[in-house]
């Protein structure tokens, strides 16, 4: 068991003020394999007041300057790929084929993001309309950023909110999910290596106390959350009254729409990666298949094969499709949900039983439900596991109204061969975010959640946006 007792704070690895520990417990073997200080209001303390120390610094250099130590940062990054990839396995049991995508996608997102500075900044002078006057509309970042991130993409989802965050000239506290830490203290080596000015980049585990101290800090300018839908409202509302931007990127129920015209191997390809990523947990999955009527039998059978031939076992292994979730706690979760789904009366085509697959480790029984109604539990709240419901529709007007009858918004899918006509039902969706014939993503375009799904925008110039602010000057000529 690795014990570490340090936070990164003001440019070094320093003795946390906490003396109680958070256990990391590898979902696979069941084993505790480290402990983290979990940290208090003080420990977020001492890490807000080192970001703000280094605040004015790290915002008056040039961007192209910041834009420098971000590139460095993506290479750092690559250069440790194979050992961030195993400790993401092993810490929150994501299949290693799967956790080996997360360096590179960071890597590929911080190079994105650093390109995009020069933009963000430009000079932009405007006309006054009633003088004769002009005004120059600078860009100011926000201050201080605070970072919550939950376990399933536990370096990622940090990224995602570090380059833009960093490139705007904000500095800032990282607070990772209590399940994953260990990658989160591996960013923190690299961007040690890095040499980043001290108090730029700070880093505080623990759990909902240091993040609700991060979220309440006077000295903080931007509150940057992924994570539920129940710990969004808190911080939204907190947020609120003290008058704090904030981006909120939470829960989803996602629709998969499959037209009548659409390719069953299209389907069969993709599916897994659609609605069942990272086993299930993934904030995006398509977890409700609503297909024709018509061809629900076929299209049930086609999923139900698919999942039930994925290999589940040991997340190390690069075949391996389906691991263990994440914890004793959230495996009681899922297993839950396939309970209630046999309850509601929707039939497990694959799966459904409670029984774990394996003898050891939290796995759940990837499972497919059909004759799922609507209103359904199962067909309206986030399972965050490998379960996924097929609903049947008689005419597409019928399909949106199902894939839009959600308190969520994040992502979703259509499947059809004809792309004019995806892409119409794709704009009728109130998502996010929405794959033609694919698990869509691009990190140089928006993305936002709709509805229960968040506040704000991450992703591209504009999640880039969400860490800064204008100051306007005008002259009278
Ligand atoms: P969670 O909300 O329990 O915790 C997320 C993080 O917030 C953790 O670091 C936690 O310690 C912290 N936290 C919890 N309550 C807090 C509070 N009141 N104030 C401040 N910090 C608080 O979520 P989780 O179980 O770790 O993650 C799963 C959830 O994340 C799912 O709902 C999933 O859909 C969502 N998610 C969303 C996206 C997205 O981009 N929209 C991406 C990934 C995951």
């Amino acid at each position: 068991v690795e014990i570490h007792e340090t936070m990164y704070v003001d440019g070094a690895w320093v003795p946390a003020r906490s003396t109680a520990a958070l256990h990391v417990i590898d979902p696979f073997t069941e084993q505790t394999i480290a402990a983290v200080p979990d940290g208090t209001a003080d420990d977020i303390d001492a890490a807000v007041r080192a970001a703000a120390r280094a605040f004015p610094a790290w915002r008056h250099r040039a961007v192209a300057e910041r834009s420098r130590f971000i590139l460095a940062l993506a290479d750092e990054i690559e250069r440790r790929a194979e050992v961030i990839a195993s400790i993401i396995t092993s810490e929150n049991g994501t299949p290693i084929s799967e956790a080996r995508y997360a360096p590179l996608q960071a890597a590929t997102h911080l190079r994105l993001v650093a390109g995009l500075g020069e933009q963000a900044f430009a000079d932009d002078i405007r006309a006054n309309p009633l003088s004769s006057g002009r005004s120059l509309v600078t860009r100011v970042p926000l201050g201080v950023a605070g970072l919550i991130t939950p376990w399933n993409y536990p370096l990622s989802l940090i990224i995602i909110k570090l380059a833009p965050a960093l490139v705007a000239g904000c500095t800032v506290v990282i607070k990772p999910a209590p399940e994953t830490p260990l990658a989160a203290r591996a960013l923190l080596d690299a961007v040690d290596a890095v040499g980043f000015p001290a108090g730029v980049v700070n880093l505080v585990t623990g759990g909902v106390e240091a993040g609700q101290a991060l979220v309440e800090h006077p000295a903080v300018g931007k509150i940057s959350f992924t994570g539920s839908t129940g710990a969004g409202r808190w911080i939204g509302e907190a947020a609120g009254r003290l008058l704090r931007p904030v981006t909120l990127e939470l829960g989803g129920k996602s629709p998969a729409i499959v037209l009548p015209d659409a390719s069953a191997d299209v389907l069969a390809a993709n599916i897994l990666k659609v609605a069942m990523r990272n086993t299930g947990q993934t904030c995006k999955a398509c977890t409700r298949l609503i297909v024709p009527e018509s061809r629900s039998a076929e299209l049930t059978e086609l999923v139900a094969d698919v999942v039930a031939s994925a290999p589940l076992g040991d997340p190390t292994d690069p075949s391996t499709y389906f691991g263990p979730v994440v914890s004793r706690r959230h495996r009681d979760r899922v297993n839950g949900y396939i309970a209630l789904g046999g309850a509601e009366g929707a039939r497990a085509v694959t799966g459904g039983g409670l029984e774990s697959p394996r003898e050891r480790g939290f796995f759940v029984q990837p499972t497919v439900f059909d004759r799922v109604t609507p209103s359904m539990r199962i067909a309206q709240e986030e399972i965050f596991g490998p379960v996924l419901s097929v609903l049947t529709y008689r005419d597409v007007d019928e399909a949106v109204h199902i894939a839009n009858d959600s308190p969520y918004g994040l992502a979703g899918a259509v499947f059809g061969e004809d792309e004019d006509v995806a892409t119409a039902i794709a704009r009728r969706i109130d998502s996010g975010n929405i794959g033609i014939n694919h698990y869509g993503s691009n990190a140089a375009a928006p993305f936002s959640g709709h509805k229960d799904s968040g506040l704000g925008t991450e992703f591209g110039l504009e999640g880039l946006g969400s860490y800064l602010s204008y100051t306007s000057i005008h002259y009278t000529s």
